[in-house]
């Protein structure tokens, strides 16, 4: 496997991706280790995961420059992603007591009723680039806090980071056949579909979801997805800073150069504020230097894939053949490295790829709307269900938008958002099950039922 610098085009290094004998060899070693790892207490558990969290402070410097040179992420977002996913570590470990305890139900009486939760196994964690520290740490920290053992496959693009992990973790006490790196593409992500693991735990693209959730269907073992959006947000004609919400929702576009699955991907306005809305947009995206992503001062990097340089270039092209016109960007950028002009389109409409298909790039279509009506039924037409945000200075009035839409989260003056405490869920072809919250602790035990009489 090459892993290429996607700022420079050049080859960071080339490392061996696994065989299916050695995968098949990962997964004996992890089935044994598995055993003994659901013995220890859930303090030695817990202690191993904030000791990796420490270590990985204390080489924050390093982690974050490789994150930059092998994903493109501009540097002082490698280090905001590293620093917030540690939120993670605390959130599980202050909880995990209390959401993994047994519960007596019935402690009275002649027959008494307890419920128990095991850890499911070992388990797959197959995960995406973009990244890597927060959806890993969703998957495979609660994982191992359950007393599982975890197969990660980190993406091809952020292959690197995945070795750090491993390193980290046997270096914090996680037993090393207790938690395992599975290197390679799609293929070697195909060879775990086919051993008899315990769940799969996905974070990527719709259609790979979809084939993985059928290939493993047949197993009935827990899988859960975390997909991708087309995430929309609507500005109300009440709200009071448009320059402000103007700025959100630009972040909410751009960061990390549009890679987010949570990430603005289209923008609904109120035909009262559109024109003043769309030029304090732009003047804030002109405002966002993009270049060299080790620059701290860098806001857009290069995007991580060259590929999608295409989708993009499809993605203007259906819209301006359809009446859209470009205000800004609209094409690769003239300089080496897989960079993407940020893109802004206005007259765009539902008939455009733009506004339909996730672009996962620096790439925003702004439409006008006469009402909230309009902007309802135009944002809740997607096969999508990741976030929603409504943009207004009346709760009312957002809550009664926030209540119909068919999202796992809905935002309310503020967009591409995570949080410990809230679940981090999918609906429709955004995904199955959830990650963090209490859900996403007990996502990775089973519970059993006792029945007590004596
Ligand atoms: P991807 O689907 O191309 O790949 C994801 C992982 O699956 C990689 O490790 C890849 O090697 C592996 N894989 C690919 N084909 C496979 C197959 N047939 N069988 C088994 N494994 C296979 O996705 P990506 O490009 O890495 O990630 C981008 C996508 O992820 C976007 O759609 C984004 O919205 C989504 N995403 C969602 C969330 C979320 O929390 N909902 C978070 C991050 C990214």
């Amino acid at each position: 496997m090459t892993i290429t610098n996607p700022a420079t085009e050049k080859v960071v290094k080339e490392i061996t991706a696994d065989t299916p004998t050695i995968i098949k060899e990962k997964y004996e070693k992890l089935k044994i280790g598995q055993k003994e790892w659901q013995k220890v207490s859930l303090e030695k558990r817990i202690a191993c995961i904030v000791k990796f969290g420490e270590l990985v402070k204390e080489n924050i410097d390093e982690l974050a420059l490789l994150l930059t040179t092998e994903m493109g992420k501009p540097i002082s977002q490698a280090y905001g992603e590293i620093k917030g996913a540690h939120g993670r570590i605390d959130f599980f470990s202050q909880h995990a007591h209390q959401w993994l305890s047994e519960e007596w139900l019935v402690k009275e009486g002649g027959t008494k009723e307890k419920l128990a939760f095991e850890p499911l196994g070992v388990i797959a964690n197959i995960s995406a680039w973009n990244y890597p520290y927060n959806v890993g740490y969703n998957v495979f920290l609660a994982a191992l806090i359950c007393g599982n053992a975890v197969l990660y496959k980190p993406s091809e693009y952020t292959a690197l980071t995945g070795l750090k992990f491993r390193e980290l973790l046997w270096k914090a006490g996680i037993p090393e056949n207790v938690f395992e790196c599975v290197l390679g593409t799609a293929d070697a992500g195909k060879i775990l579909l086919e051993l008899p693991l315990n769940g799969y735990f996905f974070t990527g693209s719709y259609n790979t979801g979809k084939s993985i959730a059928q290939a493993v269907a047949h197993k009935l073992v827990p899988v859960q997805l975390e997909l991708g959006g087309k995430d929309p947000l609507y500005v109300a004609d009440d709200v009071v800073d448009v320059t402000k919400v103007a700025a959100s929702a630009a972040e909410g576009a751009f960061y990390n150069t549009g890679q987010s699955c949570c990430a603005v991907e289209r923008i609904y306005v109120h035909e009262n504020i559109y024109d003043q809305f769309v030029e304090e947009f732009l003047k804030e995206v002109k405002s966002y230097k993009m270049g060299d992503p080790t620059q701290k001062d860098v806001f857009i990097g290069p995007l991580t894939r060259f590929q999608q340089i295409d989708v993009l270039n499809d993605q203007v092209k259906d819209a301006v053949s359809k009446g859209a016109k470009i205000v800004l960007g609209g094409k690769k950028a003239e300089m080496k490295g897989y960079y993407y002009e940020p893109t802004v389109l206005v007259n765009v409409n539902h008939t455009m790829s733009v506004m339909h298909d996730e672009s996962f790039g620096p790439i925003i279509g702004i439409q006008k709307v006469k009402n909230d009506e309009e902007a309802l039924a135009l944002m809740q037409d997607t096969e999508y269900g990741l976030t929603a945000a409504v943009y207004s200075s009346n709760y009312d009035r957002a809550q009664n938008l926030m209540e119909k839409l068919d999202s796992g989260t809905v935002y309310w003056n503020c967009c591409d958002r995570v949080s410990v405490n809230l679940p981090w869920s999918g609906r429709k072809h955004s995904g199955l099950g959830s990650t963090l919250s209490y859900l996403g602790i007990r996502a990775f035990v089973k519970p059993k039922a006792y029945h007590l009489r004596g």
